[in-house]
């Protein structure tokens, strides 16, 4: 093996490992690098609506909670956009959306060892003469060709794919939608005469915000539907906000797994629901278009279940149920879209590969340490860390970019076997159990 071996090579390249890259870039004991099956940096593409922001505070960046003087700070990236005192009278916490976008593509720009338009098609156990390696296969996604690379640990970052029920897929795209490729599709979405969004969290209320906006100036059907109870606001105080940071994670990773899954259930309000002001937005608009008795041409319905789409010749037809009064209906609809969430992207060589060989708390999940290794059956020196698919073992801020800094330092420590980042929690004002 002439190869050069690296100290952990990461797949993919979303916010989580770009902040990894940018943490690692200067710790000159560790040398890594990071592949991206997508041509270049793009954070949720398809969701890029105008007008949204981010749902947490411009900090959760990707160094700052590691050490706001790194130049790929957001507010470095602000100084270098010329947009300080822009920012300075905005006087708000939350960014937009495109502009985080547009964040990540500068630093990815500036940080070394990131290789886009590189799929990870494989990963398997290696080993030389004096240790346990990973050799990790990558596609080019332009050429077909594949090479591959030796590493002692690997960070898999993979983020999240939309979760589409079978009975509403393989239809055209641009008419029967996940949410994911709403901007992609929005143009052609506005030549129909009735749209009708599915689901009750945030990306569906974002859509049907936007959608409502549009009316103004055309006329079309919009139509909501939701299997929720209703539509409902996500919980936003802050001492709720605590359950985000380290030191829940520390908590709920020390339980076991049938009361990790119960405190989940119970901390649903704060997981999901939809942010006040896209709700206050929303009923202004209907309030403003009902107004003078005009009819605004719009049904928003929860408690009611799409269990199947079908076609015919005119429209799209959903074969709904009001469950709480168990009465099904036909729904027609020109162009419907999916706002039906997302679930872990785990790659497919993943379980043939590595499924036999680590321990499941259950069928999909598996057992992560709190330093995020998966945990093997034998005693490896040379780590796999994942930091998708964690709802169940590190909880609800599992998906939260605000703890994203966090897990990096602790992995960075974790690889080093010292403290490279001072990760000391304690930072908030409420605990969960006594000391002992
Ligand atoms: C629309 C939307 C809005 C969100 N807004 C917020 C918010 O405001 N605040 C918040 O805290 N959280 C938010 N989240 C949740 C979460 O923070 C984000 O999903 C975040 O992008 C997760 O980062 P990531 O790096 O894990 O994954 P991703 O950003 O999904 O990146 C994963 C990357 O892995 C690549 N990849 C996958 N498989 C392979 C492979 N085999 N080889 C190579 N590359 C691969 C993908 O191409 C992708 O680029 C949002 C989620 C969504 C869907």
């Amino acid at each position: 093996m002439n190869q050069e071996i690296y100290d952990f090579i990461g797949i993919g390249i979303g916010p989580y490992n770009l902040g990894l890259a940018a943490l690692t870039e200067n710790v000159e004991e560790l040398d890594g690098i990071f592949f991206d099956q997508t041509p270049r940096m793009e954070w949720h593409p398809g969701m890029l609506i105008e007008g949204t922001d981010l749902q947490v505070p411009f900090m959760a960046d990707l160094v700052t909670f590691a050490d706001p003087t790194n130049k790929y700070s957001y507010l470095n990236y602000l100084r270098d956009h010329k947009r300080l005192y822009k920012f300075f009278f905005y006087q708000k916490l939350e960014i937009p959306r495109y502009e985080y976008n547009h964040y990540l593509q500068w630093a990815s720009d500036h940080i070394k060892g990131l290789y886009f338009g590189k799929k990870v098609v494989d990963v398997r156990n290696e080993s030389n003469q004096q240790e346990s390696l990973y050799k990790v296969v990558v596609k080019d996604m332009e050429t077909g060709e594949e090479t591959f690379y030796y590493c002692r640990h690997v960070v898999m970052a993979t983020g999240a794919k939309p979760m589409i029920l079978d009975s509403m897929a393989g239809f055209p795209e641009n008419d029967v939608l996940h949410t994911s490729r709403y901007v992609y599709e929005k143009e052609n979405l506005l030549k129909s005469s009735h749209i009708t969004v599915v689901g009750s969290g945030q990306s569906a209320a974002e859509v049907f915000y936007d959608l409502l906006e549009e009316r103004e100036n055309k006329e079309f059907k919009l139509t909501w539907f939701t299997r929720s109870e209703g539509i409902f606001q996500l919980e936003a105080a802050k001492i709720g906000q605590e359950f985000f940071g380290p030191d829940y994670v520390n908590y709920f990773h020390g339980l076991d797994f049938e009361k990790r899954k119960e405190a989940l259930d119970t901390l649903e309000p704060l997981r999901n629901g939809i942010d006040y002001s896209t709700l206050n937005g929303i009923y202004e608009l209907l309030y403003h278009y009902s107004s003078g008795e005009r009819n605004p041409n719009i049904t928003i319905q929860p408690l009611t279940e799409v269990n199947e789409i079908t076609k015919d010749d005119s429209a799209y037809t959903l074969h709904c149920e009001q469950w709480q009064k168990e009465d099904k209906f036909e729904y027609k609809s020109d162009k419907v879209i999916l706002a039906t969430g997302y679930q872990p992207n785990i790659p497919e060589w993943f379980n043939e590969r590595f499924a036999e060989e680590i321990h499941w708390e259950d069928d999909k999940r598996f057992e992560v340490s709190r330093n995020y290794r998966l945990h093997f059956k034998d005693q490896r020196e040379n780590h796999f860390y994942v930091v998708t698919n964690l709802e169940h073992s590190h909880g609800t801020a599992a998906t939260n970019l605000g703890l994203a800094v966090q897990r990096n330092m602790e992995i960075i420590n974790d690889i080093l076997g010292r403290e490279a980042y001072n990760t000391t929690q304690k930072g908030i004002f409420q605990q969960f159990e006594m000391d002992s």
